[in-house]
């Protein structure tokens, strides 16, 4: 049998919603479990999750994955006695040091106020044994390890804490419609958004033969990755290799890039549409490539329906690739296979473009009935955590 524990991270301020944020998580984290026999409970600001061994990696990646905890850790449940409570203290304290710890401090929480000792009074007896046995020095200010009981109707204790992720529970925020490419930013992109309790579509255009199967692939399991923070998202696979030629027998170009990113937005708006989402997501940061300018994002804008986020509007490449590494997309992402965008990039794109000029130049390429075929002929995969 194990014990999981999870903290509950902001949803703590969310005053009389609270109830509703909680249960949300409850649910997500039944979603990850589904079929399973894990109990899950959440009161006091903390997640319980109780499992067999059978299903314990289960419950890690739930927890390693579910947005909405500070951190969380396996718990020792043991009796409700202090020497209980020592031997328990004694073996995270050994944990600890095999994990190169060299300072420690005790939290004590009583829940149960019938408890005989106080807090004040846990953390003394229990940091006792560890202390007099020369493993660990105390250290309140900046311990190497904290280590928690949890008084409650049953006795918590913990050591060795994992990072959660901070945020809101997905499914509290709305649904956005991802521009998802095999790119870095994107799948970051959509990952900040669920952090805000956003659910997330993605829509990907290919140009085969121009793009090849594996970069497709590689986009798939990019939307394979996020769903495992999202829970489940759909990918819409849009053949756009018709409005790409178009693009490039009409348009003049300087102007390519700038309309592929046009067309997609036209396309996203059927899309966003269709599935109900109240927003668009692209991975555009100020200044990355020719198409982010301030002046050419804002044509690309002027061309959405709904509102258009971008997440990484502000951060450099560097915070990128930390947070791509951190949620398991930079391997894929940097595998070599390019998008449509690259092969048909203008040695020298439009830097400031104008909105005028730039509708006047979509208006002649007559592509309206283009992007309406390659929205039909879209392609709809699902992927669930
Ligand atoms: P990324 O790393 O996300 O590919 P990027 O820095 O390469 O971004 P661009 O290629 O200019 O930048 O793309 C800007 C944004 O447009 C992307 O972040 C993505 O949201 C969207 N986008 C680009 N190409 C595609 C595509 N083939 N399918 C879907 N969305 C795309
Ligand atoms: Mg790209």
């Amino acid at each position: 049998m194990h014990t999981f524990l999870g903290k509950v991270g902001e949803l703590i301020l969310k005053g009389s919603n609270i109830h509703d944020f909680e249960k949300l998580l409850v649910s997500n984290t039944r979603t990850y479990l589904k079929g399973s026999k894990a109990q899950i409970k959440l009161f006091g600001g903390r997640l319980y999750i109780d499992c067999e061994d059978e299903e314990a990696e289960r419950v890690q990646f739930a927890l390693d994955h579910l947005l909405g905890i500070t951190g969380w850790a396996e718990a020792r449940v043991c009796e409700k006695n202090i020497e209980a409570i020592k031997d328990a203290v004694m073996e995270e304290a050994k944990l600890c040091v095999a994990n190169g710890a060299t300072s420690f401090k005790i939290e004590a929480k009583r829940g149960d106020k019938s408890f005989p000792l106080d807090s004040y009074g846990i953390c003394r007896e229990a940091a006792a044994p560890v202390f007099d046995s020369n493993m660990m020095k105390v250290d309140v200010h900046n311990p190497d390890c904290v280590i928690t009981v949890e008084v409650r109707e049953r006795v918590f204790v913990y050591g060795l804490s994992k990072k959660g992720r901070r945020g809101l529970p997905v499914g509290c925020s709305g649904k956005g419609l991802l521009l998802l490419s095999g790119g870095l930013d994107s799948p970051v992109a959509g990952y900040r958004m669920m952090r805000r309790g956003m659910k997330v579509e993605c829509a990907y255009f290919h140009s085969y033969p121009y793009t090849s199967e594996q970069a497709q692939q590689k986009v798939e399991k990019l939307a394979e990755i996020l769903a495992g923070y999202g829970l489940v998202t759909h990918l819409n696979i849009i053949p756009f290799t018709d409005v790409q030629m178009r693009i490039k027998e009409r348009a003049p170009q300087a102007f390519t890039t700038l309309m592929l990113r046009v067309c997609m937005m036209k396309c996203a708006n059927m899309i966003s549409e269709r599935i109900g989402a109240d927003c668009l997501i692209t991975g555009e940061s100020l200044g990355q490539v020719a198409s982010q300018t301030i002046q050419n994002l804002t044509v690309t804008e002027s061309f959405a329906e709904k509102p258009l986020l971008r997440p990484l509007i502000g951060v450099d490449k560097e915070e990128i690739i930390a947070t791509a590494v951190e949620i398991g997309t930079y391997e894929t992402s940097i595998l070599p296979y390019e998008d449509c965008c690259v092969l048909f990039s203008p040695r020298h794109p439009i830097l400031h473009a104008e909105v005028e000029s730039a509708s006047e130049i979509y208006n002649s390429l007559e592509v309206d009935e283009l992007i309406k075929e390659a929205f039909e002929k879209r392609e709809i995969k699902k992927f669930e955590a």
